[in-house]
């Protein structure tokens, strides 16, 4: 559980895979050591249909992976194929310079995702992270989840205690906005929890927004986000005023 410290402008939640990163390091890994794309996809579309959850199905595709390859392989194929956002480091250091904590909510694998921060900000990267873990054993792995939720790692139970404690700030206090930025299912339970949600263009989370009228902005990397907190935690415009699909 992140530490609720409300001592800031704002709080920037974030999903890694698809987000920070240019492409999701488990679909990477699904379609080119499991599986495959078409399959994934098939599971994919029965998540967002409600038809299978998304701990099922991530665990599936997880699965058609551990046979082939041991996590320690599994991490240097991504660290030698996975990209960071362009504008994420910008962003980050950004952040820190304003005292706004980025907190990753992530349903992939910590260690996958913590090595490969390391080599996108740097060994003295120190971003808060939520994520599934690992189970290893002489011969495989397998993911293991951070909740017993539906989705895995239901990531609106990281977000819910800093709005609560939020709502019991006496007024005239200065409040701080809550952001957050995704691409997919995994970001659905999140997607309704924060002042503004950020959701990658041309990805699944817009259509689950645009079907749920969950209000949202789109953005095609960090840059844009950069823009927008800016303007927000600058006072220029409101989370509402940046939002689109009210
Ligand atoms: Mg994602």
């Amino acid at each position: 559980m992140a530490t609720v410290d409300l001592n800031h402008k704002a709080i920037v939640f974030t999903d890694f895979d698809g987000t920070i990163t240019l492409t999701d390091s488990n679909d990477y890994l699904v379609d080119n050591i499991g599986f495959g794309y078409t399959q994934r996809r098939t599971l994919g579309a029965e998540i967002l249909a409600g038809r299978l959850s998304f701990r099922d199905g991530f665990h599936a595709m997880l699965s058609s992976v551990s046979p082939h390859k041991t996590m320690s392989e599994c991490r240097d194929i991504l660290l030698s194929h996975i990209q960071l956002d362009p504008g994420f480091k910008v962003f980050y250091e950004w952040c820190q310079t304003q005292d706004i904590p980025v907190i990753i909510l992530s349903s992939g694998m910590e260690p996958l995702i913590r090595a490969l921060l390391e080599k996108l900000l740097g060994p003295d990267e120190k971003i808060e992270i939520l994520a599934n873990g690992v189970k290893e054993w002489e011969g495989g792995w397998e993911i293991v989840f951070h909740d017993e939720s539906h989705f895995g790692h239901d990531k609106s139970r990281a977000i819910k205690p800093f709005k609560e404690a939020r709502g019991k700030l006496a007024e005239g206090v200065e409040k701080p906005v809550f952001f957050y930025c995704g691409d997919g299912v995994s970001d659905l339970s999140a997607a309704r929890e924060t002042d503004l949600l950020f959701a990658k263009a041309g990805h699944d989370l817009i259509k689950y927004c645009q079907a749920e009228n969950v209000p949202y902005k789109v953005f095609d990397d960090f840059s844009d986000i950069m823009r927008d907190v800016k303007s927000v935690v600058e006072g220029v415009k409101t989370a509402a005023d940046v939002a689109e699909n009210r």
